[in-house]
């Protein structure tokens, strides 16, 4: 008989999205794999080298903690760039990707029964976290709202108990920017109401114009000092595999992160953190550049593709790098984005993710972080598909 918590540990719907598709592959269908929250890229030069280098050194050992202190300046450096303010290395805690960076958030802000209040749709990850550590997630639905939050429905879920907001912008899944006064307003609310923020910002380096990505401690620096910042180098360098990412908070926070770290994975890797810090030293920011550009070129080709669809609004695609196509039009009562999903798959080929796995029944994620000819022949099949999709009763297209 395991532990009672076992119960929280179910898997990621987007693993099984992509398990799925495996197994259709494997049974010799030939599958438009769309599912993955991860870009397909080259390793950036100078993070191969980065890490070569460090292995070449016979870097074998135990780091700090919470990262070594080189990388912890110059993730410091990087934030005082990007957020006008002066950070030290003592607010930053590198980490196993942001995943690891956002558990210890969970771990140290919540006590049993304290709410945390997420965004729905959300990435799965974050509830699961929140309940693991104890805690209640609340979901809020920002559906109606364009997939932001609406503030006084925000204000209205807040309880004595909350205790955290959940603000990832650029949004997994939707692919929302949040704008300044959604940004300002949730600030506001965490002061007025004494909660902290824990603010994912691992796409912000992909907003595309005339988007752009704010970090919520440069709009309102009141803020900072009840805000846990997490990045991460996965998405951005597309390095997903090498698990580097960072929180950066109070001095406080770092302290007992680090002690919670000591406990669970000593430091994060070795190399990977050496190679970083050669690409944050050394690169000049071509590689990100042209992975910009390049997901860049993928987005307007797919959006331009999926104009062509006739009962499912096209998506804003604002930021990080997927599709969410609201099926509200085509789902009759009963039916959910899972049963689109099934269909696409046997049908059309096509890999997604559900949106039943973000909190929505309505939903469809499609990732354009794949090669372009993998994106154009897939969605080029999704629009076949759902224009054809016969569970559908579809009423009048809606504007985007
Ligand atoms: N935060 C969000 C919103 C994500 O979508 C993901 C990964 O998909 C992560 C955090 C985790 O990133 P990492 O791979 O660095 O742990």
């Amino acid at each position: 008989m395991l532990a009672q918590r076992t119960s929280l540990f179910s898997s990621s719907g987007t693993a099984a999205a992509r398990a799925a598709a495996k197994a259709a592959a494997a049974a010799g269908k030939e599958i438009f794999d769309l599912t993955a929250g991860e870009i397909w890229t080259d390793l950036a030069p100078s993070l191969r080298a980065g890490a070569r280098d460090a292995i070449d050194r016979g870097i074998n050992r135990y780091s700090e903690t919470v990262g070594i202190e080189a990388l912890r300046q110059a993730i410091a450096r990087r934030l005082s760039v990007e957020t006008g303010q002066l950070w030290g290395p003592e607010e930053i805690a590198v980490t196993t990707g942001a995943k690891q960076a956002l558990f210890n958030a969970a771990m140290l802000l919540l006590n049993p029964g304290d709410e945390v209040i997420i965004p729905a749709p959300y990435w799965s990850t974050f509830p699961a976290q929140v309940s693991i550590a104890g805690g209640r997630p609340v979901f809020l639905d920002t559906r109606a709202n364009g997939y932001v939050p609406d503030l006084d429905a925000l204000a209205e879920a807040t309880t004595p108990r909350t205790r955290a907001i959940v603000v990832n912008t650029p949004n997994n899944p939707s692919g929302t920017v949040y704008d300044r006064t959604t940004l300002a307003g949730i600030a506001e609310l965490a002061i007025e109401r004494d909660l902290w923020i824990v603010f994912d910002e691992c796409y912000g380096t992909f907003a595309h114009a005339p988007w752009v990505h704010q970090s919520i401690v440069a709009m309102v620096p009141e803020v900072r000092s009840r805000t846990i910042v997490v990045n991460a180098f996965s998405k951005e360098l597309g390095i997903t595999g090498w698990r580097l990412g960072y929180l950066a908070g109070p001095g406080e926070v770092v302290k007992v992160a680090k002690a919670l770290q000591s406990h669970t994975t000593s430091n994060p890797n070795v190399i990977a953190q050496h190679a970083v810090l050669a690409h944050l030293e050394n690169s000049d920011g071509t590689f990100e550049q042209q992975l910009r550009a390049r997901l860049g070129m993928a987005r307007t080709k797919g959006l331009s593709i999926l104009s062509s669809l006739a009962h499912v609004p096209i998506p804003a695609a604002q930021g990080g790098f997927y599709f969410y196509l609201d099926l509200a039009e085509i789902l009759t009562d009963g039916q959910s984005a899972d049963d689109v999903v099934s269909f696409l798959l046997a049908e059309a080929g096509v890999a997604g993710v559900a949106g039943t796995t973000f909190g929505d029944r309505c939903g469809l994620r499609l990732s354009y972080g794949v090669p372009l000819a993998v994106l154009e022949r897939g969605l080029r099949s999704v629009v076949k598909a759902l224009n054809t999709w016969s569970g559908s009763t579809p009423r009048v297209k809606s504007a985007s």
